[in-house]
Formats: C-alpha cells, structure tokens, sequence
C-alpha cells in the first residue's frame, strides 16, 4: 500500500502518518518527490484498513500498489488533463454543456435543436445515429444518414458534435463525421472496441456501465489511453439500484472519486441518470455544485414526440431555463459557462 501525501502537506503531518503505520506494528517508508510525499508500508501480511488513513490530515489518497490502471491515475500524471473538442476545451474552469436529442431524426428536427442549444449557450451537439435500442422493433438511429445532418447542424450552428459508436463499423464512420467519439453505457466493458476508440484519433467521451463500479470505468479508460489515446472525458449516467422512483440512481459521488482518483475529466448526464424530466435541471445544478467538467442533456424540440428517450428529454424552453440555473452556480463554485 501507498500513502500518497498532499503537496501541501507538512512533517508533521507526514510523520503523524508514519506513526500511525507503527502503531499497527508496520514499517513506514517515506519517499520524498519533486511535488510531495509518497509513505509506503511494509510488513503486512493482510490487506491494510485504508479508511483509518484517509481520513488523516495531509493525506491526499491511499493506493494499493496493484492498482490495476495506471496511466488514467493521479499519480502518473498530476494535473488535470483539458481533453479538446473542436475549439471547446474540456476540463478547465469553464463548464461544458452537451446538448441535443437522443436520436437525430430529421434535418429539421436536429437544425431546430442545434440553434436552440447555441442560442441557450451550449457548446457542444449531440445526437445518436446509431442507437443501442433495449428492444430490436425500437427505432434504431438513422445511421450515416443521421451522422451527415448532426455534422451538417453543428457546422451551420458553430457546433462541435459528438455521438455514439456502437460497434467497430460504426466507430470508423462516426471518427470520420464526428469531433467526439462517444462508447455508451452498454458499451463500456467492450474491450475491442474500447482499443479501437483508443487509435481512432478523436477524443473519446466514455460513459459509465450501467452496473459498473467506477474502479472499472477507470480500467475501461485505461484501455482507450494505453492505445496512444489520452483524449478521454468520463461521464456519470446514473447506476441500476432498487430505487424505483428513477430509471437510474445518479452517483454524484463519482465525480469527486474520480477527481481524487484520475487527471481526466468527468461530466455528467442527468438525462439517462434519472429518466424524468422534471428530475434533469435540478441534478445539472447539484452536477455543476459538485464539481463536475460538464454535462450532457438531451434536448428535443417536442419531447413528447421523441422517437427515443422522450420522456427524460426537455424541450429548448427548459433548456434555456437550465442554462441560467446552472450558470448562477458555476459562478458561485469559481466556474464559468460561457
Ligand atoms: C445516450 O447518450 O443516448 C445513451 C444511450 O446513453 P447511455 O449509454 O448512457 O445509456
Ligand atoms: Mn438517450
């Protein structure tokens, strides 16, 4: 095990730590770096209670050396990593917005939405064309078709574009169409896929499984950067619990996890996090409070007409009304949304 200290830490704090590793008749090993102070321990024969030393002053994180992903870790690489997409940049102070339908299903539909969004101040459109339907008679996406008018609605609207690819065909298509690449839910443990997102030359938005733990997500982003990808932004959509109020319990905790834990950025999609309208502007704004990068919300011009996820969908009105909400808080928290 490794306790890795915070670069403001003090010796006194570091040597509280050091103690605390005796007092439970194990050796300490300091190692001082460039930045801060990493503890190792020695001498245990079972696995260390972390809890106990998280908790101290100082201590930034605890890390059990056979930590299976590396170059998505904190301590590989200090700082946060800002992934580009189009002139957007995802991961600095400035909160990014992804907004758009579900599914694009018409030129009109996705031309109305993509004005609606850049008039409301989003930055980036999203749009599936290839749809990962529950049921096969769903409507499916409509395939490079949809992938041609979400590029065609992002460029008139000044619009970088992200959607889903569902498989290795899709990917080839959508990495040639789209600025951002995105591996769905259902997705998210496709390890072929995952490594063929890793060489696909786009930055790559990857969403959590929707029974994952985030230790896996974290692999699964291991698996896009160990290819030569580092353009990676996670994204929390909501996990499967007993909770019968919601199509997925949102796991805000998550996005300080993964701060503590990784240098990639992390957005969340209230949409699919809860399935109810009603529920996505109040979670945008616990998102935007809890310290996420971003969001993604799905945004239709007619909800209840959506041919995919309509009920979670807000129409361009709702959306405005979001983008104030979630704007009075970024400032309050030190970001900014425009
Ligand atoms: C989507 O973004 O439309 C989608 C299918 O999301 P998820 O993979 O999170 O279910
Ligand atoms: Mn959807």
């Amino acid at each position: 095990m490794l306790i890795v200290m915070d670069i403001h830490a003090g010796p006194e704090q570091i040597e509280a730590v050091c103690s605390e590793i005796r007092a439970l008749g194990l050796s300490p090993h300091p190692m001082p770096g460039a930045q801060r102070t990493a503890i190792g321990i020695t001498g245990n024969k079972s696995v260390v209670d972390a809890g106990r030393f998280e908790a101290m002053p100082g201590v930034m994180r605890v890390i059990h050396v056979t930590a299976p992903y590396k170059l998505v870790s904190r301590e590989f690489h200090e700082a946060d990593t800002v992934v580009p997409v189009g002139d957007v940049r995802i991961g600095t102070d400035r909160f990014t917005v992804m907004a758009g339908p579900c599914a694009v299903e018409s030129a009109a539909q996705i031309d109305t939405v993509a004005a609606r969004i850049k008039q409301g101040g989003g930055h980036i459109l999203r749009g599936g064309a290839f749809k990962p339907r529950t049921s096969p008679y769903s409507f499916q996406g409509l395939a490079e078709e949809g992938l041609r008018l979400l590029a065609e609605a992002g460029r008139r609207h000044g619009l970088p574009v992200v959607t889903e690819a569902i498989d290795g065909e899709s990917l080839d298509l959508v990495a040639r169409y789209a600025d951002m690449v995105q591996i769905g839910a259902r997705n998210m443990q496709n390890f072929s896929l995952l490594r063929k997102a890793g060489r696909c030359g786009r930055p790559v938005l990857l969403k959590r499984g929707m029974a994952a733990t985030l230790e896996e997500l974290l692999m699964a982003a291991e698996y896009i950067v160990s290819e030569g990808n580092p353009n990676v932004v996670l994204c929390e959509r909501g996990v499967r619990t007993f909770a019968d109020h919601t199509r997925n319990t949102l796991d805000l905790s998550a996005v300080p996890f993964v701060q503590r834990t990784s240098h990639l950025p992390i957005i969340v999609d209230p949409s699919h996090g809860t399935g109810k309208r009603h529920k996505v502007t109040p979670l945008s704004c616990a998102a935007v409070a809890v310290g996420a990068h971003g969001l993604m919300v799905e945004v239709h011009p007619n909800p209840d007409t959506a041919l995919s996820d309509g009920p979670q969908s807000i129409d361009p009105d709702q959306f405005d009304n979001l983008m104030k909400q979630v704007g009075a808080i970024a400032r309050v928290v030190g970001r900014s949304l425009s």
